[in-house]
């Protein structure tokens, strides 16, 4: 109980820097929204990753709204829907080489719809979401060109305000070794539906794993090229680095 506390207590601390980071970003860089309501295009283009301990902590938080049963019957859809991006059925491959036709596939699914986006374009887990969503725009610029929001004073198409956030990467470090010491799994990435389900109901997860129900592609680990927390990593990325390297620095710090 006290080991999974710190953790938390600590990605608590991390999220609330996120949102500080935002409000900042609004107020004082943008004076106006940093993003426009209803309008969803990032999440019609990415299924995002999430480590164990934020399924952890998305799980807490759901179950506090009311939301965590209708938040596992999306993460269950998702998984069990027989998408086009992802039809390998080849088990969860945990521990083992994965061939490329897989990481392909994960690259696919990386890039479609996030399950929890809404009919009416908002995200169904916002207070619970993950720390990527919570960074894209804030301390990770947006570089691909999707995002409609108008361009604030002193910025380009090509160069947009972010909130310098270094100082959360000494809290993202003690998180990481907190997990360590408690559960080393915690710091395991993966798509967040699959995350969220085996956070949520690990028999149910671990059951339509084992059956083979779900693509590989959805339920391999996720430290791949998606989980990327500052702007200094998606540069490093940009410029040709490999992710696992890119990443795995960053843990082992
Ligand atoms: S694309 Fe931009 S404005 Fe639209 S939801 Fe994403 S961050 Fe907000
Ligand atoms: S979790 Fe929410 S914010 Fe993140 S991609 Fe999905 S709908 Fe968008």
């Amino acid at each position: 109980m006290y080991d999974t506390l710190i953790p938390l207590l600590v990605l608590d601390k991390i999220r609330q820097g996120f949102d500080g980071a935002a409000l900042y970003l609004e107020q004082d860089l943008l004076k106006g929204p940093s993003c426009i309501d209803g309008c969803g295009k990032c999440c019609m283009v990415n299924v995002p990753q999430m480590t164990t301990i934020e399924a952890i902590y998305a799980v807490s938080v759901l179950t506090g709204l009311g939301r965590l049963g209708e938040t596992l019957s999306i993460c269950e859809d998702w998984l069990l829907n027989r998408s086009s991006e992802a039809p390998s059925y080849e088990g969860m491959m945990a521990g083992r080489f994965v061939p490329s036709f897989i990481h392909a596939e994960h690259e696919a699914l990386s890039r479609s719809r996030c399950p929890f986006l809404t009919k009416d374009l908002r995200c169904f887990i916002h207070e619970a979401r993950p720390m990527a969503c919570r960074a894209f725009g804030v301390t990770v610029a947006e570089t691909k060109g999707i995002c409609p929001r108008p361009l604030a004073r002193g910025e380009t198409m090509f160069s947009r305000h972010i909130v310098n956030c270094d100082n959360l990467q000494k809290d993202w470090r003690l998180l990481w070794k907190a997990c360590k010491e408690a559960k080393a799994g915690w710091v395991v990435s993966g798509f967040a539906p699959a995350m969220i389900l085996r956070a949520g109901n690990e028999p149910r997860f671990r059951a339509l794993a084992d059956s083979n129900q779900i693509a590989t592609a959805k339920i391999i680990g996720g430290d791949l090229d998606t989980n990327l927390m500052w702007q200094y990593q998606a540069d490093r990325l940009d410029a040709g680095e490999s992710p696992d390297l890119v990443v795995s620095e960053l843990k082992l710090q």
